[in-house]
């Protein structure tokens, strides 16, 4: 049992409402999106405003030997939010501010709590997107996703969150505050830290602020579905793309009991006869240029046996 002083102690340190001790409150953080994972109760939540009341949790934590365990939104598949050793749980929903949108210099910075959508709707106006796209981007964190490297749909052409992480401040262990990287392209003096904690999944430090590389949107995209009466044509498919040098944004495989478990979840039409599947988009600056590489992605599908269907408007694509 965690010490009454404890919770007095991170009260008078955070603010009596950033500190949740009651069990209906905390019943969230019990448990994330692993599945099989007992489930376990914190003794308390705690939800820093800065990264000062980060370092002042951590110095607590460490005199007193108490695990802690950060947490963005707890949608990872890895079980790093479920606090097993019980001890305080550090939610980063108050931590969730733009810091800086540099459109000129193509960055952001922004504190961990951010959602990765919010950047996203953030810097659209000024014709820029984050590329990092796991299929929680509307509730998952900038700094939950920086602690577990992830990726999504468009990995194959933009790459995964480390990629786009130029630069970071962290709390250590020791309470100490370091900052790694920066906004400038090529930093390259000395150890590459900031690579060094994305993917750490929370165990090196605390993420506390992190500069984040925004490219420019693309302006147009094609949206293609192909659909095969084998698995291995649709692979074939796949080698063909990248053979034939076309890098789409996206280009998912699905087998017949993915596209059931889809369809029967979503309902939107897949075919479930079928026994492979292959979602491609396509996208680009130049509308030739994409209109090209969809038609040689095209190509490939049908030199693949595949039946080639397109998005003709963005609800289809959707
Ligand atoms: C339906 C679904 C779809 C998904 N799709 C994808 C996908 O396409 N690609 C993919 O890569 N992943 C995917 N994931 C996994 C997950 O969504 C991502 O890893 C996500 O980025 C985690 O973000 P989060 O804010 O929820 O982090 P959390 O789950 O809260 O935390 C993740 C880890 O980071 C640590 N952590 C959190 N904040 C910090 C911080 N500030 N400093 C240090 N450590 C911290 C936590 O302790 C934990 O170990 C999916 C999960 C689900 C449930």
């Amino acid at each position: 049992m965690l010490d009454q002083t404890i919770i007095e102690q991170l009260k008078t340190l955070t603010g009596k409402n950033n500190v949740l001790t009651k069990k209906v409150d905390m019943v969230a953080y019990t448990y994330d999106a692993t599945a099989d994972l007992p489930r376990q109760m914190p003794e308390v939540v705690v939800m820093p405003t800065s990264s000062e009341m980060v370092q002042q949790i951590v110095d607590l934590a460490r005199t007193n030997r108490i695990a802690i365990y950060p947490h963005g939104a707890g949608t990872n598949l890895s079980g790093g939010t479920v606090p097993l050793k019980k001890g305080i749980v550090i939610s980063f929903q108050k931590m969730n501010a733009i810091l800086d949108i540099d459109a000129a210099n193509l960055t952001a910075v922004v504190q961990p709590g951010v959602v990765i959508a919010a950047l996203n709707s953030a810097v659209a106006p000024h014709g820029l997107i984050y590329p990092p796209d796991p299929g929680t981007v509307a509730t998952a964190t900038m700094g939950g996703s920086a602690a577990e490297n992830s990726g999504g749909l468009r990995g194959l052409k933009y790459g995964v969150t480390k990629n786009y992480i130029m630069g970071m401040e962290v709390v250590l262990a020791n309470g100490e505050k370091v900052r790694f990287g920066g906004k400038t392209v090529k930093n390259v003096t000395a150890y590459d830290f900031s690579n060094l904690f994305i993917g750490s999944e929370g165990t090196l430090g605390i993420i506390t602020e992190l500069t984040a590389k925004l490219i420019p949107a693309p302006k147009y995209r094609r949206t293609l579905m192909g659909v095969f009466k084998t698995l291995p044509d649709a692979g074939n498919a796949v080698a063909g793309i990248i053979a034939a040098q076309v890098i789409p944004a996206t280009l998912e495989i699905m087998d017949k009991m993915t596209i059931r478990t889809v369809e029967d979840f979503a309902q939107i039409g897949l075919p479930v006869d079928a026994e492979g599947l292959l979602l491609v988009e396509v996208d680009g600056m130049s509308e030739d240029v994409v209109r090209a590489e969809a038609e040689a992605v095209m190509e490939e599908i049908i030199a693949n046996n595949g039946d080639c269907q397109k998005a003709n408007t963005d609800q289809e694509r959707d």
